[in-house]
């Protein structure tokens, strides 16, 4: 999925974003309102981080400009400031959610896979199994449908293949097999 980080400070943008690529979304930076509003209409987001203080304008009123023109992407609003009035200027304005600066990755990366577990209606996604319940989009599981584990990627495809073949037992071979398959899917042909 593809992200849109709008944010100044080019040291949080910059660990925000690999943050967030290590988490597998492909993320475009600005720090610039200009720059953002020709990102927007080229391109397709799954969701935008949105600093609300910008160089060249307020993120308040692009954030109300953009929800005028029928954008309906998910966007989480960062600020600085932490005041009530704030919040709700920014909730009013159009934001799905809000985070306060300063705020460790791990925050962000959960109000963004509520955000969009909420956008994708949270049934869509997610298979359930046993009570097991696992969100194919997120790669996370939980036991109670509200908090969720992040899940490696090998996790997250052995965990699936049970899930998808319930009330089986696997043999140690069935699985190792299925596992070199889908490293070698994952390897792809080999560099020169
Ligand atoms: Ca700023």
């Amino acid at each position: 999925m593809k992200l849109l980080l709008l944010e100044d400070d080019d040291l949080l943008a910059e660990s925000l974003a690999e943050t967030l690529g290590d988490e597998g979304y492909r993320v475009d930076t600005a720090t610039h309102i200009r720059v953002a509003e020709s990102l927007m209409q080229t391109e397709e987001y799954g969701l935008v981080i949105l600093d609300l203080g910008l160089p060249d304008g307020s993120g308040l009123d692009l954030l109300e400009r953009w929800r005028g023109s029928g954008y309906k992407q998910p966007i989480l609003a960062l600020t600085a400031r932490d005041t009530w009035e704030d919040k709700v200027v920014g909730l009013r304005c159009g934001a799905d959610d809000y985070l306060t600066k300063p705020f460790y990755g791990d925050e962000l990366l959960a109000r963004l896979h509520a955000l969009l577990r909420r956008q994708h209606g949270n049934t869509g996604n997610v298979l359930t199994v046993h009570g097991i319940h696992l969100d194919e989009h997120l790669q996370e599981v939980s036991t109670d449908g509200t908090t969720w584990q992040s899940l490696t990627a090998t996790e997250f495809r052995l965990l699936r293949f049970l899930m998808h073949h319930p009330n089986r037992v696997h043999s140690k071979l069935r699985l190792l097999a299925f596992h070199q398959q889908v490293v070698a899917e994952w390897s792809g042909p080999s560099a020169p």
